[in-house]
């Protein structure tokens, strides 16, 4: 395609709304006619990126290939798209504010008055516009974050309303609002999408789309009127109905010709509509499925389930691939000890450690393995779960009772899991840690092997301290082997206890690699393992 293509995506009324679903859902109609696409997010706030923020701000911190710390929505993004994001596809505005004043002081502005009109403008349609040119997308996809009306997120909108002059066909606005039920009138309620469409107007922008989101199945009759009182087509009017599966939001978007309206407003082809089949089998199976697998998560942000979103998702997928219903307990962390661990985790299938940083419930974590590594019942460490388990076995197999990470307790005399010698200078704490995709060999005879199927393999990572090799030699004959390396560093990146069924710790984040078209193997390794200790049960 000679012409990049832009679609923005804004939000009405209140946020989480899902914009992020139906940004990745067009995305996914798009590529399936054979585009090239993209997904961008714009964050409003100043923070440089979200990976000083504490997850119960936003949620779960998702990392880039390229080792960028960014919003949860980029996983919806490459799950849906199976295409890897990088660092030019979240912004915030505060590092829109960090390259514009780094420029200022270097001079560049010439002596002019820096403004929000037009230099903080001129920066995020910059930001918008490399991504297509530079990667040579057929589509970019950009998705506002906020909620129209926001004061923070206007110089995003403003730049989109001077982008849409300037692109002209080449540029669409899709609009997502929310139409309540009223109980009490037993009646949806369009005034607020109304009133939210004003607003866009007043700033500038007529949408093309308006995308409806309503937990009751909206009437022709309502489209109809909201199409009129909003000077938007009647065919470009669709409604997102809450579904059991964010996975069936693309196909509900394509049953309403979401992507031949796009299309069409954007003069380009038609053509036939795609059959989405290898979707559609997933979703097949994710209802087919009747029987369930029960997978523990033990953390310590139980009550804030977008903290750990993209494990709930690869534990979902894995599940679905599996012909399995998941049913996922979270487990707090904080409240798990040696006397209560049984009660709690007797009755699962698998149990997974999950990431962390901090005190917080680490010693809930420990008890929780040492119950599952002592009852033989799947586990999977990641990250801080991978260290946790490093720590329960010295402390429990070794005997070394105090052993700890220094990240817990800096004067443990067993080390076991220690600062990176490259990270102990470091006092900055914003995109400092170990990011982004490492290399890593696999172990031949290994539960890791049998999973990936392959000795090179590449994830990613987040975090500052790692396995302290000092312990290797007793770790390693005491039971817990090492089967991940790193080829260049000789980092220890996974270990597993070969005597027990499946016990497996991965110093990287696989949760950040799976998609709904290739679910992360070891994933679906350990859900298998899952099931087969639900069966060997019955
Ligand atoms: N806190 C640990 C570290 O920094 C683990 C981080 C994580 O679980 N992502 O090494």
């Amino acid at each position: 395609m000679n012409n990049t293509k832009y679609i923005f995506v804004a939000g009405g009324v209140i946020s989480s709304l899902g914009k992020g679903i139906i940004a990745a859902s067009i995305g996914k109609l798009l590529q399936a006619r054979g585009y090239d696409v993209t997904i961008q997010k714009f964050d409003p706030y100043i923070n440089i990126d979200p990976g000083t923020l504490n997850p119960y701000e936003h949620g779960e911190c998702y990392v880039t290939v390229d080792g960028h710390e960014a919003d949860l929505d980029l996983g919806h993004y490459e799950r849906f798209l199976n295409n890897p994001t990088t660092r030019a596809n979240n912004i915030t505005t505060g590092r829109i504010y960090q390259s514009v004043i780094n420029k200022e002081r270097k001079g560049d502005y010439l002596g002019k008055t820096v403004q929000v009109v037009p230099h903080i403008t001129d920066e995020i349609k910059r930001n918008i516009k490399t991504l297509g040119t530079k990667n040579k997308f057929d589509f970019v996809i950009t998705e506002i974050g906020g909620t129209v009306g926001d004061i923070e997120s206007l110089p995003f909108i403003e730049s989109v309303r001077q982008l849409r002059w300037e692109l002209g066909k080449n540029c669409l606005c899709v609009h997502l609002t929310y139409v309540p039920y009223i109980a009490a009138a037993k009646e949806v309620k369009t005034k607020p999408t109304q009133h939210s469409v004003k607003q866009l107007q007043e700033l500038g922008i007529q949408p093309d789309v308006l995308v409806l989101r309503t937990e009751r199945e909206l009437s022709e009759d309502v489209l109809r009127k909201v199409a009129l009182f909003c000077n938007v087509e009647e065919s470009a009017v669709v409604q997102s109905l809450d579904v059991p599966s964010i996975y069936e939001v693309p196909i509900m978007m394509q049953q309403q010709k979401l992507d031949e309206t796009i299309l069409r407003k954007m003069n380009l082809p038609i053509g036939d509509t795609p059959e989405l089949k290898a979707w559609k089998e997933f979703l097949f199976r994710m209802k087919d499925a009747k029987e369930s697998v029960k997978i523990g998560l033990v953390g310590k942000y139980v009550e804030l389930p977008d903290a750990y979103k993209s494990i709930n998702e690869s534990l979902f997928q894995a599940a679905t691939y599996n012909d399995r219903k998941l049913d996922l307990v979270f487990i707090h962390s904080e409240k798990l000890n040696d006397e209560n661990v049984q009660e709690q985790l007797s009755g699962l299938d698998g149990i997974l450690i999950a990431p962390g940083f901090g005190q917080r419930g680490t010693e809930g974590k420990i008890a929780a393995i040492k119950y599952a590594r002592e009852n033989d019942i799947p586990t999977f460490g990641i990250c801080f779960g991978m260290q946790s388990m490093v720590i329960e076995y010295a402390r429990n197999v070794l005997g070394l009772t105090e052993a700890n990470s220094t990240e817990i307790n800096s004067k443990t005399p067993y080390n076991v899991i220690d600062l990176m010698e490259n990270q102990k200078g470091i006092s900055n704490l914003g995109g400092t840690m170990r990011l982004g995709a490492y290399d890593c060999e696999v172990e031949k005879d290994s539960i890791m092997y049998k999973a990936y199927h392959k000795k090179n393999i590449q994830e990613r990572h987040r975090h500052r301290f790692e396995y302290n090799n000092k312990f290797k030699t007793s770790l390693e004959e005491a039971g817990l082997k090492c089967v991940g390396r790193n080829p260049e560093t000789d980092l220890v990146e996974a270990v597993e206890i070969p005597a027990n069924k499946w016990f497996v710790g991965v110093q990287f984040h696989p949760e950040y690699n799976s998609t709904v078209i290739n679910p992360h193997p070891l994933f679906i390794s350990f859900v298998k393992a899952a099931v087969e200790n639900k069966e060997s049960k019955k």
